[in-house]
């Protein structure tokens, strides 16, 4: 129809597979000129970058802990995490805890693509007393953005050290290891006892039973541990970065 039409062609529109995309696409043909006609190019249908593989992932996490400061802090999160559960963890030691989880005969370290996003993202299951502990990490993808190749590891790094904490004490149950007894409300609990860093969530009493804590109480409670696990661990010539 080239030459017939006056034919506006686009560039990639979105590289988000679903919604986000059909809502690009949408608003492009709407914004044509008068007496043009919309078309969207082979390259508007690119739906998906590169994922960045994590590399020396081991390698990573025991940078991270060879900073005094971020390896006492590991260890007395895990202390006061037992204090709060009365459960005992497999180490105090946060080497060991990675060491020990990346030699699960059912579990380990997986990657997840990052088409869909979530990149650096992360998620823990599995009794590390009975060889299942699992943290499963999402890759960042250049759909989103590029990321510095340095610092971009260390995000990775830090991402499975909060997973691996959520290890340490084991599943709540045989069946359901996904249920950690060191949950994200105990590690924020855990957190503010040693820390009193401002911002703690209010929303939730960190001794109702499991099943009353919500997906929202879970998010403000890692979010708020999690924050000031980077401000222990994060290297600090990459802090200011994300
Ligand atoms: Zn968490």
């Amino acid at each position: 129809m080239d030459g017939f039409y006056d034919v506006v062609n686009t560039g990639p529109l979105s590289f988000d597979p679903s919604r986000a995309f059909a809502l690009a696409f949408l608003r492009a043909a709407s914004r044509t000129p008068a007496g043009r006609i919309f078309e969207a190019g082979e390259g508007a249908f690119r739906l998906k970058g590169e994922d960045i593989p994590p590399r020396n992932l081991l390698d990573h996490i025991f940078t991270l802990l060879d900073n005094d400061r971020c390896a006492n802090f590991v260890s007395n999160l895990i202390n006061v995490a037992r204090q709060l559960t009365g459960k005992k963890p497999f180490t105090y030691d946060g080497k060991k805890l990675a060491l020990a989880v990346a030699k699960q005969i059912n579990g380990g370290f997986i990657l997840r693509p990052g088409a869909s996003g979530g990149g650096g993202g992360g998620s823990a299951y599995g009794d590390i007393f009975s060889g299942e502990a699992t943290v499963e990490i999402t890759m960042f993808n250049t759909a989103y953005g590029p990321r510095h190749p340095v610092r971009v590891q260390y995000a990775y790094a830090l991402a499975a050290l909060h997973e691996l904490l959520h290890l340490a004490g084991g599943g709540a149950s045989f069946n359901d290891g996904s249920r950690a007894y060191y949950s994200d409300v105990v590690l924020a609990q855990a957190t503010y006892i040693l820390t009193g860093a401002p911002g703690y969530p209010k929303n939730y009493d960190p001794t109702m039973p499991w099943y009353k804590i919500t997906a929202q109480m879970t998010a403000d409670a890692g979010n708020y541990w999690n924050d000031q696990l980077k401000e222990h661990c994060k290297p600090q010539e990459y802090y200011d970065v994300k």
